[in-house]
């Protein structure tokens, strides 16, 4: 039998991206941050319904699973099915038994006319679409289970937005999630958010973050990379650092191994025992994931130096809140061809309506 560790925990998701694999090229390729944006997630997000989100949510709960994730820190956004959309996210994780903290990020991007802009005057009123999006935040809040506010970055809403969220993650004693100078283009959110921001808020990247601020900064190397906005660089900063995935997937070993590998390129005598804490600063905004209990298919799967240079490794079992939801290294809850077969069908509904907008 291998090592056995506590649950890891994705700080940063977004399981509705779980179905965009595969998805058609957009009509242009993208060339910067904002086209990436534009052309890809927000015309995905657009398109989604509450049935795609469900298996989304799902199947990525199940790839958690799969790799020792008992915890997801999940950002949600589908401005065309906004009402419930948390709640299913919430039934799809606890189907599969995985723990979820949800948020909707609220937006002013899209206008009351059903046009989208691509950044968002401070000055001008609160949206529809921001307003029912707060809504489904209090929904998830008022509820009792995990979950958080979600905003989707400082220029996409307008001041009124952002100060209300900021007062009703206060109301309930939560913090505020939120996207922040992932691209240059956000590189002055800290000026709007330093007034705002508290110790239990999540901020989201920080790439080009130009002054620390109150909360966890939540580093996603691979997603950076991915869409070629720089290395966040997160010993420069004083704030605590978590890691998240940005929704490319929810293995933490993985992410792990890559924070380190990007790590290392930048200073050769950079410690694996950095991202250990940044690991263990994730547990900490989950602090359940320390009740789970993963078995490894590797002896040394519990020393982080083992860790990150041994790509592959793999649960056996998993054990949440007691409970054995992976055996095998296959989910005990639900059935997992079932689970592929139908998100593959919400998938290729998704991908038709992508084609045909
Ligand atoms: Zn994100």
């Amino acid at each position: 039998m291998g090592a056995t560790t506590p649950g890891f925990v994705c700080a940063h998701h977004h399981l509705y991206s779980t179905l965009a694999r595969g998805m058609p090229s957009p009509p242009r390729t993208p060339d910067s941050f904002l086209a990436v944006l534009k052309q890809v997630w927000w015309r995905l997000d657009a398109a989604l319904d509450l049935d795609m989100i469900y298996w989304s949510a799902k199947l990525g709960a199940v790839e958690a699973l799969m790799a020792g994730t008992t915890c997801i820190i999940d950002h949600h956004e589908s401005p065309n099915a906004i009402d419930g959309s948390l709640s299913v996210i919430r039934q799809a994780c606890a189907e599969v038994g995985v723990r979820v903290n949800v948020a909707y990020g609220v937006t002013d991007r899209w206008r009351d006319d059903g046009t989208s802009v691509d950044a968002v005057d401070a000055r001008s009123p609160m949206t529809k679409g921001a307003k029912l999006g707060l809504e489904e935040n209090r929904r998830a809040l008022q509820d009792g289970t995990a979950a958080m506010v979600g905003v989707h970055a400082s220029f996409t809403v307008c001041d009124e937005t952002l100060l209300a969220a900021s007062e009703l993650a206060k109301e309930f004693g939560v913090g505020v999630h939120i996207h922040v100078a992932e691209g240059l283009d956000d590189a002055g959110a800290s000026e709007r958010l330093r007034s705002l921001a508290q110790d239990n808020w999540l901020i989201i990247h920080g790439v080009h973050l130009r002054e620390p601020l109150p909360g966890v900064l939540v580093h996603n190397p691979r997603s950076n990379m991915n869409n070629s906005v720089g290395y966040a660089n997160p010993q420069r900063s004083s704030m605590r650092v978590a890691l998240g995935t940005d929704g490319i997937g929810a293995d933490m070993p993985e992410e792990a191994r890559v924070a380190f590998a990007r790590l290392r390129e930048q200073d050769l005598t950079a410690s694996a025992a950095t991202v250990e804490t940044w690991l263990e600063q994730s547990r900490d905004l989950f602090p359940e994931s320390r009740n789970d209990v993963v078995t490894w298919n590797y002896d040394h799967a519990d020393s982080i130096w083992h860790l990150v240079y041994t790509p592959g490794t793999r649960p056996i079992t998993v054990d949440i809140a007691g409970r054995r939801v992976l055996e095998n290294g296959l989910p005990t809850l639900v059935d997992i061809d079932e689970v592929r077969h139908k998100a593959a069908q919400q998938a290729h509904r998704l991908h038709e309506r992508l084609k045909a907008a």
